[in-house]
Parts: C-alpha cells; structure tokens; sequence
C-alpha cells in the first residue's frame, strides 16, 4: 500500500483542506415575530382562546368564517393558525386547502369538535401541523401552540440561512465568473472539475466542454512535459512553485496573436487540494486549483522591448548590436564551409547638408527610404544594419571571392543614379563604401568592421561616390588621418593646391628682391585652408615629397611666368621638408625643373629648418652642397628656434638666414634691441649671408629692424601672401621693383 502523503508544509505552497462539513452560523438570523389567527364561528370560544394566548404576548386575530379568514391571510402574515374545522360558509380543510395551493407560510393547528380518526386524518393530509378535541385542556392547548411557535422559528432561521447561503453563492459565482483570469480546478486525475466563464474568452469554449476532459488538451504539446511537471509534484505533495509559464493551444484564429498564432501564453498559478479527515499526515490529493491569466500583452511587450534593444527605431533595421552577434554567427558558418564574408561599410556622402538644409525631419524621412532601397535587393541570410546616423553595415555571408562584394557595392553604387524624392524635391545621394573581406582582413569581429571602416574612411576622403576594399597600406593609420591622407591625395590629382606668394623686401632701397611660395590648399568644402592643417599630416607619408615635387613644378612654371611678364630677377623660395631631403631624387627634380623652365638655378633657393638638416646631417650637407654649387640659394628658415648648433654654417654654402617671427612680434622702439637679433645680424654680416627678419608687421618693427643694420624683411607690413595674379599686379606697380610707400598690400 502506497503511503498517504502529507500536506506540504513549505513556504509559498497554498495546498488547503476542504472542509468535511461547512460550519453553519445562524446568530445573525433576525427574530421572527409571532402573530396568531383564532378562526372559530363561536365568539365565545375565540374569545376564550384569546384570553388563554394572551400571557403569552403574541398578537392575535380572530376571524368568524372561511372568507374572513382567507381575507386575513392573504393581508398578513400569520405564524399560527387556530382553526375549526365546521364553519358557516364552508369547512376549515377550504382554508388549509387555499394556504397549501397559496403557498402561505401559516402553520395549521386544527381544534374540532369532530373528533373522529378520519377527521383528524383528513386534517393533518390536508396541512394541519396538530389537531385537537374539544373539548380540550388549556395546558394541552398551551403545549401545542409553544410545540409549533418552535417549529416555526426553526423553520424560520432555516429559511434565513438558505436565503443568505443563496446570495453568498451567487456572489462567489459572480466573483468567480468576471474575473479577468480563467479560474479553474482538476480532479486528482488531472480533470477540469470547474472553470469560470473567462474559458469562453481565452480558449473560445464553453465551461461544459471542457469539464470531465484532461489538462492536456488545451495545453500546447511542446509545454506538455512542464505541465504534467507540476500536477505530478503537487499530486507526490512536493510541493511545485505554483506560478509557472506556458503556452495553450488557441482554437480560434480571429485574433491575430503577436507572439505565436496558434499558442497563448499564459501564466499558470497552482495550489494543491487535500481533504483531511483527521491528522494532516492523513490529507489526501483530490486535485488542483487556480489561476490562469493571459499574458500575451506582456509577451508582446517584451518582445517589442527586444526588438527595439536590437533594432534601430527610425528605420527598423538592426542595429550595431545585433550585427555583431550576425557577424559572430556568420564567421562560424564561413570557418566551416570555408566561405568568405563580406562586410560593407555604407557611409552617405555630404548627408550633413541635407540635415542642415532640409531639417533633420527630412534627414530622416530619407533615410527611411535611403534604406528601403538598400534592403531590396539583400539575399537571404545577408543583414543590413544602421549603426549611426549616415552609416550602415551590410553583411554578406556565403561569399565566393571578392568580386560578389565589389558586385554589392557597384549595384549600391548605380541604384544612386536614381534620385530620392523628398517633398517635390531630388534628392541625389551618393555612397563611401568600404569593403573587408573575412578571413584576410580580419579573424575578430571588431577586427573585420574596424577594416572596412578604414576603407570607407580612404574613400570618403578621396573621391566619394566609390568603393574601396581594405588593404595592408591603411594600417596603422588613424581613420581621421587616413581620410584626411586620401583627401590630400585627391587633392593633388584633382588641383586643389594653390601656391601664394610673399614678397621679401630690401627696405633700404624699397624693392622686392625675392618671393616666398606658400602652399594652400583649395578644399571644396572647407574653403582656403592653410598649410598647418595638412602639412604636419602630409609629412607623415611619402605624401610630402609629392606635394613637395608639385610645389617645386609650380614655382618654377610660376617663376618662368614672371620673367616672360617683364618681371625678372626675382629669386623665388620653396618651402622643403625634412623628408624631401631623404629622398634620393630630390637633388635630380630640382636641378631638372628648374632647367626645364629654363630657369637660371640662381633664380630659386630652398628653404630648410635647422631641426631638418639636423635628421642627417652629413647626407642633407651633401645634398645641399651640390644643389648650391649648381647655383640654387639655400636658407635658413626659422632661425634661432631650432637646434642651433652654428658649425652647420661653416660647412653648409648657406645663403640666406630668416630670423623667425618669435624674434620679430616683441620689438620695440621703447627697448634696446634684443642681443639675438644683434647676434644674428652681425654673424650674418661676417659671413656674407643675406638675413631677411619674417612675420614684421609693424612700421615700429622696421625701424628697429633698420637702426640694427637689418635690411631685408618680409611681411604683412609689405605685403600678405598673395595668390598669383593678385602678385603680378602688385609687382607691376613696383615698377622695377621698387615700392613706393603706398605699396603695401594685404590680402588674406
Ligand atoms: P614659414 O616658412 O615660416 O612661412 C611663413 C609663414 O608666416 C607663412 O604662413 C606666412 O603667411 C606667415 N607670415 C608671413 N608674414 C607674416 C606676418 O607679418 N605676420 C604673421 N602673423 N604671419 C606672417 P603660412 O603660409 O601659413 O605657412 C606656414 C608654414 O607652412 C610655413 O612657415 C612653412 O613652414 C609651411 N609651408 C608653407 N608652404 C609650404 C610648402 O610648400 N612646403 C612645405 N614643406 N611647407 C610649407
Ligand atoms: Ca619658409
Ligand atoms: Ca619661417
């Protein structure tokens, strides 16, 4: 015999013993009010009945014959009535006849002077409680009638309790029916027993259909195993978490369920029932009860919740996140059918202006259809993700070589042609892709994207409205420089580059005697930028040697330009950097252009810091050595703020010296020259080498300049640098070149 088991015990468990019997109250029941009807034709004995009732203290009424009597019966309520039987207008078997076919609640004590059996028996067929002789004793009478006034409060209080035990079931029944969730109970096998109306809404049956029938057939297959989990644990008495989540089967297909179609996701809560009879180790299963409440709106909710954790909201496409674990996924598929992968890195070109010239509503409103167009054409298994403002990732997976991604990125690229229309507007938008390919650009996630940014950075810098495929030269190399890297290299191809020039002036004889070239750059969307927001960045690759060789080409054709314009003797001075000189071509370029503009060599000098001849010294000497012997000056830039080593001037045919603007900003009337200006004027003058003081501004700045025995300066004070045409007008005026005081020019 298996044993009985007992109520669980532990905490959160709801089991409860059904009660054998219910415990009835009857305290609340109101007293019932004794009244008393004497019907008898003999006012005598009515009246002497009266009198006997009286100590008694209950009402009474007397009535003279069967209608009187019916009459008062039906105007109020008696709890007793005395009758006799042999009435003037009928018998009083018409009177309890009328109260049992009237359903009057009056009980019937019958008092006749017929005494025989079939009298009495006829009474009491008839309704009679009791039935007494005259004549009789009033002590048997009293009895009587305190018999009954008992019977008829017991009857009472019953009434009362049925009454109230039927308005508190139809309340729980109430209750039970309008919940918002299906109340429910199984038998010990796991059989509805009960379910509220709620059935109707939830599984679209009624409560008769379902009673008698197994669990299992609403609950959906797949959670089958967890139900049968909990009822089977409840029926061992182990006690179950009694709030549980799975999915019933749905029957009816009119409402569109978000999460699954043909499931409801519910919420189960369950609470064992035990009965017992005596001890609590006696308690016996009979089944389980409770509550199942429908959180679909939840699920949906949480599900809407993920979405928006994974998806971008303006477009709905999947966001940064999401594209990584795709990313991961797809890697593992590529390692083991040995696939490529292909990422593309999206960038809209100049989206900026639209924002700042249509609104960020616009902005937005095409972007939703920038990635409508973009998602046409995705194959299954490829993901396009938004991952910041103007940027998208395309993933695509199950890739054979490289040319099904340049063919993604070429479509892309076409699909531009067509413009988006915004509010009667076209709208024509163009695309920096940047390719990386898995496994060669990358093994790691943040590897692969990284690289195909780098590729849509090199793009976006040089040419837009392309693709680019990752490639080993843009390691290393910051994405902002590496744009900006592309950008320089656009910028040499396209003519962006412009050289400005700025007079060096004799300001004894007031005459222009040579030409610094200053390079600027044209940036089509950035306007004139000067050369310290490119250079720095130039000088990091070999981009330096080449925007150096175009200078060079430039000044030269520049200076050729002059002399054919009746301008001649100038000497025009470029600008070298350090790398420049490391470059073994250098000496053979500049000797070449300068003779293939037929350029006297004296008519160019190279400006060099001391920090660049300092790199490597002895080549940069050997160098310079040879390109001064062929005639082309050579000077000192900045001088003084370097390495200031002097030994260099002794072996370097150095021929000119620039005292940089740090010397020349402070200078003034009011204080004696400073000794390094001195100093360098004098050492100069010893060795014969020209010394032109940079950045004088002021009238003030030249006297002092001139009282020191300074002689050549080059300046705002004289003249900006000044782009090409602008220059040749302003040396025109100098007829000769000599300057007339009002020869001071500015420009930008
Ligand atoms: P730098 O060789 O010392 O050139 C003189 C700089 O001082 C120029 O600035 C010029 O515009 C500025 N300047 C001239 N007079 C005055 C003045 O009176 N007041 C003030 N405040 N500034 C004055 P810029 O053109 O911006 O050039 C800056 C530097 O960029 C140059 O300094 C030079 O080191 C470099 N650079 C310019 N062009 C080239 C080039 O073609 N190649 C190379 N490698 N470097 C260049
Ligand atoms: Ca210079
Ligand atoms: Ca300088």
């Amino acid at each position: 015999m298996p044993q009985r088991p007992s109520v669980p015990q532990c905490p959160g468990s709801k089991a409860v013993i059904v009660p054998d019997k219910p415990a009835i109250s009857d305290a609340s029941t109101p007293e019932l009010e004794i009244s008393i009807l004497v019907i008898d034709d003999e006012p005598r004995a009515r009246q002497s009945i009266c009198e006997l009732l009286s100590p008694l203290g209950h009402p009474t009424t007397q009535a003279a014959s069967v209608a009187e009597a019916i009459h008062l019966l039906h105007t109020k309520k008696f709890t007793l009535a005395l009758v006799d039987l042999n009435l003037p207008d009928g018998s009083g078997l018409d009177i309890m006849r009328h109260i049992h076919a009237n359903q009057i609640h009056t009980r019937l004590i019958v008092i006749s002077g017929n005494s025989t059996f079939e009298h009495a028996a006829q009474s009491l067929r008839n309704g009679a409680c009791d039935f007494i002789r005259k004549p009789y004793l009033p002590q048997t009478l009293l009895k009587t009638i305190a018999k009954e006034i008992t019977n008829a409060r017991t009857q009472h209080r019953y009434t009362h309790i049925q009454d109230e035990l039927k308005g508190s079931e139809s309340l729980h029944r109430f209750i039970v029916n309008t919940s918002p969730d299906m109340i429910y109970m199984l038998d010990e096998r796991g059989n509805f027993s009960f379910v509220n109306q709620r059935v109707r809404s939830l599984l679209g049956c009624v409560e008769e259909s379902l009673i008698g029938k197994h669990y299992s057939a609403i609950v959906l297959p797949e959670d089958l195993e967890k139900a049968h989990h909990i009822f089977n644990n409840w029926r061992a008495a182990a006690c179950p978490d009694n709030s549980v989540e799975l999915r019933l089967l749905n029957h009816q297909n009119n409402e569109q369920r978000f999460v699954e179609a043909r499931a409801i996701p519910v919420e189960i809560t369950t609470t064992g029932v035990y009965t017992s009879i005596g001890t609590e180790q006696d308690a016996e299963f009979v089944g389980i009860y409770g509550v199942i409440r429908d959180i679909t709106e939840h699920k949906r909710n949480e599900a809407l919740l993920q979405h928006h954790e994974h998806h971008d909201y303006l477009t709905g496409l999947p966001n940064r996140a999401l594209l990584h674990d795709r990313l991961k996924m797809a890697m593992a598929q590529a390692r083991r059918a040995n696939n490529l992968i292909g990422i593309l890195f999206l960038d809209i070109d100049r989206f900026k202006i639209i924002n700042d010239s249509l609104g960020h509503l616009a902005g937005d409103k095409i972007l939703q259809q920038v990635t409508q167009r973009l998602s046409t054409n995705l194959r299954e298994g490829d993901t396009l993700a938004r991952i910041s403002g103007n940027e998208f990732m395309l993933l695509l997976t199950n890739i054979n070589e490289h040319g099904d991604a340049s063919a993604v990125a070429q479509e892309i690229m076409d699909g531009c042609s067509t413009p988006i229309h915004y509010q009667g507007q076209e709208v024509l938008l163009t695309f920096s892709i940047g390719v990386a390919i898995y496994p060669e650009d990358g093994i790691s996630k943040e590897e692969l994207i990284h690289n195909a940014y780098l590729a849509k950075c090199y793009v976006k810098g040089n040419s837009r409205n392309s693709y680019s495929f990752y490639t080993q030269s843009f390691k290393n190399v910051g994405e902002t420089d590496l744009e900006q890297e592309s950008a320089l290299r656009r910028a040499l191809n396209n003519g962006e580059f412009e050289l400005y020039y700025q007079p060096q002036v004799d300001i004894l004889e007031h005459r222009v005697i040579g030409l610094e070239a200053l390079i600027r750059w044209n940036h089509p969307q950035r306007g004139f930028l000067a050369p310290s927001a490119f250079i720095p960045l130039a000088e990091k690759s070999d981009l330096i040697c080449k925007i150096g060789q175009w200078v060079l080409e430039r000044a030269c054709q520049d200076a050729r330009h002059l002399e054919d314009n009746g301008i001649k003797g100038l000497k025009v001075a470029i600008n070298i950097s350090a790398q420049q000189l490391n470059n073994t071509n250098f000496k053979k370029q500049v000797l070449q252009t300068t003779s293939h503009y037929g350029l006297q060599q004296n008519y160019l000098e190279i400006e060099i810091t001391e920090n660049s001849i300092m790199q490597n010294m002895q080549k940069t000497v050997e160098i310079l050595t040879d390109l001064a012997n062929a005639g082309i000056g050579i000077a000192i830039d900045d001088f003084g703020t370097g390495y200031s080593s002097l030994s260099y001037l002794q072996t370097l045919p150095v021929s000119t010296l620039k005292i940089d603007r740090s010397f020349i900003r402070d200078l003034s009337s009011n204080q004696s020259t400073p000794p390094i200006i001195t100093a360098i004027l004098t050492l100069t003058a010893a060795l014969k080498i020209k010394c032109i003081a940079e950045g004088v501004e002021t009238d003030e700045q030249k006297t002092v300049l001139q009282l020191a025995g300074g002689k050549f300066i080059q300046g705002y004070l004289y003249c900006r640098p000044q782009a090409f045409t602008q220059l040749l007008s302003y040396l025109r005026q100098a007829k000769d070149g000599v300057l007339n005081h009002q020869d001071q020019l500015r420009s930008t």
